[in-house]
């Protein structure tokens, strides 16, 4: 056995020594884990005591001496008040079908070594335990078991991983827990500047990819060495790339796998890990080793881009030049051992203040004195973990910035460094990778032809690929009416496109948003810009695909296009992108946001307690605390938020592609016509305030379990106490990339800085330069009721779209019609100083003056009085602030959102 499979013969018993239905009946679970175990003829998992007890610290800290026992009657939400109720389980069924599972894993799993066996179990025993309990009422609940009963606070899973993650040895004979871990954090940038850095949606998605991609190649040297299991956060279980790297390098038959969804960006760019090393010198090592693998794979990267076009000629000094300062690396360690002893609370002091360390002593006493078994190193995790956190951003503030220097020709894309790659240099023409007016650097012509490396690693996948363009994303819902109601007229455009240019028709084939490629097939496309009548010029097709074409060509597309947009209307030239975070998501990690310590147990177990233990705990501890098993939930909730639902809001049931999905994070582009309905579910999902219904993701807020059924099985959220916040940008396609993405940015800060955060803020860029923004909160209290704004803001605009319902229309005029009528009630920031009524009374009179398009008198009347009412509470309550100018910007968008004009 080499030395690592030994590491993973060690997890793998710690892996199964509980198991998975040890919440059904507690008494037995010991027997059940070692007969499971025995299934697949591994021993001795009661011995994994150590890892055992360092993973439940909460609940062996935090219950009274003497055995309190509760039967599985409740699942509680780890990061909030809300709870699920158990099902009832014929307990001897259930147990029968967990054995018949390991019975049929044991078939093939006798010949693994025990690495393949630990990988395997961590990534398909929940898989097929899913499967097994599909129709049965426990089915959904599987994913969600609780490890223990009196405190449910976090599955069984992340017990396990955890449990399997710690290097614990329990020495019985002089009862002491040895253990040997450092919490470690990765990270890889500079992020925002390194992705910005794009003239084409495929130049930031590329970017995007890159870090997710580089990340993960660092991630890989700890899953060689200890397991995806070490990994803490972002969690790894079911994560494309993760999957990839199962199947392809494990040769893991991995169930329900990802790995069709290894295009897609969801790896965050940095890691934390539990790593069984706690010597500096060697933890300098393990960093070394992995900051070489990240650095030697981008070398890789270049040098493979370069050689596809015949580029390899360039001086390798001058390569060398361009690449070298990219990634930027940071690393940093906390080990929880100090020599021959674990860390104490006094080892922490140079990174908090006084008081807070009195405090977790006063803590730790408690749990000494009172618990059922004497507390040990995981009950300080929080403090080890807030300590990463601080030391990692004070290695940040390190960072040198290197003096840019001037060139002959600047790079097009970053303007940092000289653009020496341009067309017909090589083999590399005029097309998908370069315009005939394009200079690039070495770093950013990598990032632009990306394409051809990742084909080698992940095949048919990357064959063609294109990412849609902001014109695409912009006239997407008018493509998808056109495959609806105009076929016909839609293929003869396309079809007249093919016989002009022949074999330079491949630099406009585009594919379809998915979405549309979901509904209607693969059909033959062409690039967004071609649906917008101006585009039809000679210039345009020189530049975009090296192409004379002649005058009575483009008269003939012209007549192809007029017959289409007969049919269809015009395309909207409007595009919008939306960056998407979690709000203060350092609080929740340090555990400053999670709910007060009650919510950890079983509702009666702690109606059970004793009146004095109850007190003492409550007036020590105002929330819970951070152990390992709950930063493995929060992870869990946001591997569940990136990987089920964003893609299946933006791409699935929306016309949107999606950046980047990981972490807190979502960066996508979206088609105006959804822009609401997916902003809106975005932000509900990421609280798990969303259900199901036919399929299909609906918001409700009423829901606080902070569990979603999805499938047939619950997925963890982060829950109904967190929040998001989100920027917006409405762009023109034209409007140069780089300005959007500074923009969206400036929107998303905008958005957090409203009070209380939970906002989010819409910028319109118009195609004349002219920027039109405003920022409001998610949902609006008003007479003690809740508005969901967005919700009121769509219905709004469908008041400004032609020809559809409902049949009275706003007049177009409105929203500056508004900002002239208070042009002299307002102040210098917009906002207005008259009383509610006048302005009430001046708003009611405008509007009813504004409508147009059909009714009697009496029917716009009532039209009138409900928008009147809606205007009125986002005007006073959304967050808006009684600025007029915001106000009137509001009005716009949601103008714009629904017409087509400009
Ligand atoms: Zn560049």
């Amino acid at each position: 056995m080499s030395k690592n499979d030994d590491i993973f013969s060690i997890k793998l018993r710690a892996y199964l020594h509980d198991p998975i239905d040890k919440c059904i009946d507690i008494p037995g679970h010991v027997e059940r884990a070692k007969r499971y175990a025995e299934i697949l003829h591994i021993s001795g998992v009661e011995e994994a005591k150590g890892p055992d007890q360092i993973a439940s610290c909460m609940e062996r800290s935090l219950l009274p001496k003497g055995k309190i026992y509760k039967e599985f009657t409740e699942i509680r939400h780890p990061l909030s008040e809300g709870k699920l109720e158990a099902p009832h389980v014929d307990k001897n069924v259930f147990f029968q079908s967990v054995k018949e599972i390991f019975e049929d894993i044991a078939n093939d799993f006798f010949q693994y070594s025990y690495r393949k066996k630990f990988l395997y179990l961590w990534r398909n025993l929940i898989e097929l335990m899913c499967e097994k309990f599909k129709d049965k009422e426990i089915g959904k609940f599987i994913p969600v078991l609780p490890a223990d009963t009196r405190i449910p606070d976090h599955s069984i899973w992340e017990h396990l991983k955890i449990a399997s993650a710690i290097d614990a040895l329990r020495d019985e004979e002089n009862k002491q827990l040895n253990q040997n871990n450092s919490l470690f954090l990765f990270s890889i940038g500079p992020v925002q500047y390194f992705i910005s850095q794009a003239r084409k949606t495929h130049d930031l998605f590329m970017g995007s990819f890159i870090l997710t991609y580089l990340t993960f190649k660092a991630i890989e040297i700890i899953i060689e060495k200890y397991g995806p299991a070490n990994i803490i956060y972002p969690d790894l279980h079911g994560q494309p790339l993760m999957d990839h790297f199962l199947s392809k390098k494990e040769k893991i038959a991995v169930k329900n796998s990802s790995t069709d969804y290894t295009d897609q960006p969801t790896i965050p760019n940095r890691f934390v890990a539990i790593i069984p090393e706690t010597d500096k010198a060697e933890i300098a090592n393990l960093a070394t080793e992995v900051e070489k693998a990240v650095k030697s794979e981008w070398k890789v990267m270049v040098n493979k881009v370069l050689d596809e076009f015949g580029l390899k000629n360039i001086n390798s000094e001058f390569i060398e030049k361009q690449i070298k300062d990219f990634p930027e690396i940071y690393w940093t360690a906390i080990p929880l051992r100090k020599g021959e002893e674990d860390v104490n609370i006094d080892d922490f002091s140079e990174f908090f203040e006084e008081k807070l360390i009195k405090e977790w002593k006063e803590i730790y006493m408690l749990s000494e004195t009172q618990g059922e078994y004497p507390p040990n190193i995981g009950l300080l995790y929080q403090l080890a973990y807030s300590a990463l956190e601080k030391s990692m951003g004070a290695r940040k503030n390190l960072r040198n910035f290197e003096q840019t220097e001037e060139f002959r020709k600047k790079c097009h894309l970053c303007g940092e460094r000289e653009g020496v790659i341009e067309a017909n240099k090589g083999n590399l023409k005029v097309g998908k990778y370069i315009s005939s007016t394009e200079g690039l650097c070495i770093r950013c012509f990598t990032k632009r032809a990306l394409d051809r490396y990742l084909t080698d690693v992940f095949g048919d996948k990357f064959k063609n690929f294109s990412f849609p363009s902001t014109a695409e994303v912009a006239c997407s819902d008018f493509k998808e009416r056109a495959l609806r109601v105009a076929q016909d007229e839609f293929n003869e455009y396309v079809k007249a496109f093919k016989n002009i240019l022949k074999d330079k028709f491949e630099q406009v084939d585009v594919s379809f948003l998915p979405k549309i490629e979901k509904d209607y097939g693969k059909t033959e496309n062409l690039e967004g810009i071609w649906f917008f009548e101006k585009n039809l010029k000679e210039k345009e097709f020189i530049e975009q695909c090296d192409f004379n074409i002649s005058q009575e060509n483009i008269k003939d597309l012209e007549e192809k296009l007029k017959n289409l947009i007969k049919k269809v209307g015009k395309p909207n030239p409007y595009y919008a992108v939306i960056m998407l975070d979690g709000d203060s998501m350092g609080k929740w990690l340090s555990g400053e946001n999670l709910p007060k310590i009650e919510y950890a147990y079983n509702s009666e177990t702690w109606k059970k307690l004793p009146y004095d233990f109850k007190r003492d705990i409550t007036q020590k501890l105002e929330g819970k605390f951070l152990t390992p098993a709950i930063h493995a939930s929060i992870s869990t909730a946001l591997r569940n938020y990136a990987i089920e639902f964003v893609r299946e809001i933006v791409e699935e049931q929306h016309l949107g592609k999606l950046v980047y999905s990981g972490g807190d994070d979502v960066l996508a582009f979206v088609n105006l016509r959804d822009l609401f309905e997916v902003i809106r579910q975005l932000r509900a999902t990421f609280s798990g305030h969303t259900e199901y219904r036919n399929g299909k993701i609906e918001v409700d807020w009423t829901k606080n379990t902070g569990f979603v059924e999805k499938n047939g099985r619950y997925f963890l959220t982060m829950g109904p106490a967190a929040t998001a916040s989100c920027g917006v940008v409405i762009a023109h396609y034209k409007m140069p990339l780089k300005l959007v993405l500074d923009k969206i940015r400036e929107m998303e800060k905008n958005a957090k800085k409203v009070d209380g955060k939970d906002a989010f803020g819409i910028a319109l860029m118009k195609h004349s330069g002219q920027i039109k923004e405003f920022v409001c909160k998610w949902r609006l209290q008003k007479d003690g009721q809740w508005i969901d704004t967005v919700e009121e803001l769509n219905k709004l605009s469908e008041y400004f779209k032609k020809d559809e319902t409902p049949k009275i229309k706003i007049s177009r005029t409105f929203p500056y019609k508004l900002h002239d009528a208070f042009l002299r009630n307002k102040d210098k920031d917009g906002t207005v100083s008259i009383t509610g009524t006048i302005f009430e009374t001046e708003l009611k009179r405008l509007l009813l003056r504004s409508l147009e398009g059909g009714g009697n008198k009496r029917e716009r009347k009532k039209v009138a009085d409900e928008l009147s009412e809606m205007l009125l509470a986002l005007f006073w309550h959304s967050g808006i602030g009684s600025n007029i100018d915001k106000f009137v910007n509001l009005l716009e968008v949601a103008r714009i959102i629904s017409t087509t004009e400009e």
